[in-house]
């Protein structure tokens, strides 16, 4: 608080999404994009593969190793991680033009990734999105098919870590419906501060 904290100041928000693999992440993000247009979509650089129906520059900028080590070292990147074997890391200067712009933004990147957003720009809102349940979240997991065995193994043991930190966030949502879960979520990332709804 400063000595404007009595004036009306809607500063553009910067939420981060974050929530194990399975849990939905992608369907209730393009709920979101339909529900709220205006807001600005980070899009991440990975070295992982495109999977089938992933258009570069629109999913992820797909980059090799080499060139996502030189925007790191050239102070391109704002956060990154490891996940699963690959490098994952959101370009900052987009998000910063949008946020200057007045326009909210969105990330949507893992827990390592979610932490160090927090330390950059602790003013973040930091979003958990959460399965209904355990099983639930198994049997998404299990059934997508695109993925071997032990990839899906994997997910699952980083996904237990991921649910593991719910308690750093700012915000759950619970993924139980498509649609409730992207209100919820808009609300969030649009709305006035609102008390946490984390435990
Ligand atoms: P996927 O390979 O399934 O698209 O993404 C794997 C994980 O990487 C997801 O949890 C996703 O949220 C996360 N991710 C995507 N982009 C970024 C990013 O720029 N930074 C970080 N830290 N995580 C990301």
């Amino acid at each position: 608080p400063g000595p404007d904290d009595s004036a009306i100041v809607v500063r553009p928000r910067l939420t981060v999404v974050s929530g194990p693999s399975g849990v939905g992440k992608s369907s209730v993000l393009a709920e979101v994009r339909r529900m709220a247009p205006d807001l600005y979509f980070s899009v991440s650089a990975t070295t992982r593969s495109p999977r089938p129906g992933e258009v570069d520059g629109t999913h992820y900028h797909f980059v090799d190793r080499d060139w996502f080590h030189r925007m790191i070292d050239s102070g391109e990147i704002l956060e990154h991680a490891e996940y699963a074997g690959n490098h994952y890391g959101t370009p900052r200067a987009p998000v910063l033009a949008a946020l200057e712009a007045g326009r909210p933004a969105v990330l949507e990147i893992e827990l390592q990734g979610a932490r160090l957003v927090r330390e950059a720009m602790p003013e973040a809102r930091l979003v958990m999105l959460m399965p209904p349940s355990w099983e639930v979240l198994v049997d998404r997991l299990t059934g997508r098919g695109t993925e071997d065995e032990a990839v899906v193994e994997r997910r699952l043991q980083v996904a237990r870590e991921e649910l593991a930190a719910a308690e750093e966030f700012d915000h759950h949502v619970v993924n139980a419906d498509v649609r409730q879960a992207a209100a919820d979520l808009v609300n969030l990332m649009v709305g006035p501060a609102a008390p946490s709804t984390a435990p």
